[in-house]
């Protein structure tokens, strides 16, 4: 697990590396490495700025047919990193900012969080499989339609 100081040392911090592992709950299962590129830059003493890519290849289960399908997700990282201790103090309407302790920050979860943010919400095999496939989306929704059951 990484742990950077961010409080302190010299700017910005270039990184480049692979993972092999990620844990985000409701996403696919990686294949292979998930590469990292990362610069983070200090703008003032409690703010901070990353920008770079985290690039990796994921297989996922189509919502709508169930096939399992292989997504190659790139997402561009642009986010501004505050301390912990701003998050009720911070009148910013910006959305792109993580919030984490800048004295022990974990870098792992800050790629886990970004991951999971550009994760596709909806996973389909083709572009066109939701719309032509209505018959199977009612079966997707049985496990509901089971709890509606017990409830009356
Ligand atoms: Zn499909």
């Amino acid at each position: 697990m990484k742990i950077l100081n961010l409080t302190e040392g010299s700017f910005p911090i270039n990184l480049s590396y692979k993972l092999e592992s990620i844990d985000v709950p409701k996403i696919g299962s990686l294949i292979g490495n998930l590469e990292v590129k990362l610069r983070i830059l200090r703008i003032s003493n409690n703010l901070l700025k990353c920008d770079g890519s985290i690039k990796g290849d994921f297989t996922d289960i189509c919502q709508n047919c169930l096939k399992e399908t292989i997504l190659n997700i790139f997402s561009e990282i642009d986010v501004t990193l505050k301390d912990l201790n701003e998050i009720h103090s911070d009148s910013s309407e910006q959305d792109q900012t993580h919030y984490q302790d800048l004295e022990y920050f974990n870098l792992q979860k800050f790629i886990e969080e970004e991951t999971g943010l550009n994760y596709p919400d909806i996973v389909k095999c083709e572009e066109s499989c939701i719309e032509e496939n209505e018959s199977l989306k009612q079966e997707k929704n049985f496990p509901f339609k089971k709890i509606r059951d017990l409830i009356d």
